[in-house]
């Protein structure tokens, strides 16, 4: 693929959950491009959808209907191995609950998934460079409990970078933070983001984050809402 496609084509997405008798229409014919570098914010009122998405782009479910294209390649389509390599190479996942370890430093935290193939000198650097750049250098020997909920969610964002992820997918970043650290954090991730020309999908259900330059979709009962 060149510069100019979009990274990420969504075409047609319609998934549907089965519990037992019902079906949960989750999406229903979502489409949307995003450009190399944006970012994409996912709005919605609570069950629209948002979530299910966002999922379904990090190739950790399939859609039921309609094709998902991210940096070229049909993630829909792809065997379960190839999810998974696409997982742990192209995707750098940020949840709610940061869901960091509590027995490991901050810096071993942002190591953590590549502990079992062993971490060469250079990646423990680019670690604690992105600690640095995300306002923890003081922190890099600290563990989870001895750090605030903000400081918390930066180690993860560092953590998610580590990879040099083409995409940055996050779930609800601030939905355990006060405004001001959920300010703070969506600055980290926005100038993270831009430096690493990384594309950044982030779910919220909080549009005061929006600002003028990024991308929105708003979803309701899992259909796109036309501005
Ligand atoms: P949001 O993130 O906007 O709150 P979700 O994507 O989590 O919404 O959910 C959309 C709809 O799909 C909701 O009605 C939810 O209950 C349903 N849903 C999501 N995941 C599942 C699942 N694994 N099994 C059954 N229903 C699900």
């Amino acid at each position: 693929m060149n510069d100019t496609q979009p990274i990420i084509r969504i075409k047609h997405v319609s998934k549907d959950f089965s519990l037992g008798t019902t079906v949960v229409r989750a999406l229903r014919g979502v489409s949307l491009d995003i450009p190399r570098g944006a970012f994409q914010f996912v709005i919605g009122p609570s069950g629209s959808g948002k979530s299910t998405l966002l999922y379904l782009l990090g190739a950790l479910d399939r859609p039921s209907g309609g094709s998902i294209e991210v940096l070229g390649q049909p993630i829909d389509e792809m065997s379960p191995v190839e999810q998974d390599h696409f997982r742990r190479h192209e995707v750098g996942f940020i949840f709610q609950s940061f869901n960091l370890l509590s027995n490991l430093s901050a810096l071993d935290n942002v190591l953590a998934p590549f502990i079992p193939a062993g971490i060469p000198s250079q990646l423990r650097k680019r670690a604690l460079a992105l600690l640095e750049q995300v306002g923890l250098g003081e922190r890099t020997t600290h563990r989870p409990q001895e750090l605030s909920g903000g400081e918390q969610q930066r180690v993860a964002i560092a953590r998610a970078l580590l990879k040099e992820p083409a995409l940055v997918l996050a779930d609800e970043p601030t939905g355990e933070l006060d405004s001001n650290t959920g300010n703070e954090i969506f600055g980290y991730l926005r100038s993270l983001g831009e430096a690493h020309g990384t594309t950044v999908v982030v779910v919220t259900h909080d549009q005061s984050y929006i600002t003028a330059n990024d991308r929105v979709l708003t979803l309701r009962d899992g259909q796109v809402v036309e501005d």
